[in-house]
């Protein structure tokens, strides 16, 4: 193997020693020795790949499946509009291309499980597109805060300030540098998009956050605020004061939205670690994303 790679740099002859050797004589730093000598953070890492391995930590996938059903935001017609997800075959092992299987697609950057960036809104304008989000910034502790039986009761379910307040007082400061993720059991409707959407002459009838609890948030440590619905705001928030304050508060803050999660009745109350994964789409306003959680077993 060794030999293999030293031939292919160029380093016939050579023995690896010359290179690799002597550097850590008197040229090492001191984090470079304790990494060598066993690092606790390097066991925490060792530790948490065995552990993802034998099971005692699960890794729970936050995302919904992108096809041409997936359910999308529909806005009135007078404004753009976002396309579904479409797949486009290239080749199928024939003619077109006899060993290999590949599609085109083409879909909204606000397709299904989906980051929002910081630049999605007007307030959030002059921060991060998607692709300059720091990779730090996508990984963290993620709570639950669960409003099935209301949302469940009532479709226009707001999340208030007390309901924040109510949730720490039983476990604690939401987390820095972490998610709070929003679970109301609507992803249960993710493969209907009429229900989904819950739409009548009025709009869209799907839970959210009143204009408080979006200011409250946007005033926290929190990297973002995860939902199951299509966007991070009330299906009614185009008739809140202001409009869509979710969008206005959390992204103006330079925080984060996910949207369209699933299996959040997976994730313990507190203790999850959520990853999530946008494509990093140059000035773009946000990403389909792959969302995994880490949850102990
Ligand atoms: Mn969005």
């Amino acid at each position: 193997m060794a030999g293999s790679t030293g031939r292919a740099l160029g380093l016939a002859g050579r023995k690896l020693t010359e290179f690799g050797g002597p550097r850590y004589g008197r040229n090492v730093q001191p984090e470079d020795q304790k990494i060598r000598k066993g690092n606790p953070a390097m066991a925490d890492l060792a530790s948490l790949a065995a552990r993802i391995i034998d099971g005692t930590i699960e890794v729970v996938d936050l995302t919904s499946p992108l096809h041409a059903a997936t359910p999308i935001l529909q806005l009135p017609p007078e404004f753009g509009q976002t396309w579904p997800f479409q797949l486009e075959e290239i080749s199928r092992y024939d003619d077109r291309g006899p060993a290999w299987y590949w599609n085109n697609f083409r879909t909204g950057e606000h397709t299904g499980t989906h980051l929002d960036a910081p630049n999605h809104w007007i307030t959030g304008k002059d921060q991060d597109d998607v692709s300059r989000i720091p990779p730090g910034r996508l990984i963290g502790p993620a709570v639950v805060i669960d409003k099935t039986a209301q949302a469940t009761d009532n479709p226009d379910y707001l999340l208030d300030v007390t309901d924040l307040d109510d949730w720490q007082e039983r476990n604690g400061p939401l987390p820095a540098r972490g998610w709070l993720l929003f679970r109301t059991g609507w992803s249960s409707r993710g493969d209907d998009p009429s229900a989904f959407a819950n739409a009548d002459d009025n709009g869209a009838h799907t839970p959210g956050v009143t204009p408080a609890a979006a200011r409250y948030l946007a005033g926290t440590d929190l990297l973002g605020f995860g939902v199951e619905t299509v966007g991070t705001d009330a299906g009614q928030a185009f008739g809140f004061e202001p409009a869509f304050p979710c969008h206005e508060a959390v992204l103006g803050a330079g925080k984060y939205g996910l949207t369209q999660l699933r299996n959040l009745d997976r994730l313990p109350v507190t203790g999850a670690i959520v990853i999530a994964a946008p494509l990093p789409i140059v000035s773009g306003s946000g990403s389909p994303a792959r969302v995994l959680a880490l949850v102990e077993r």
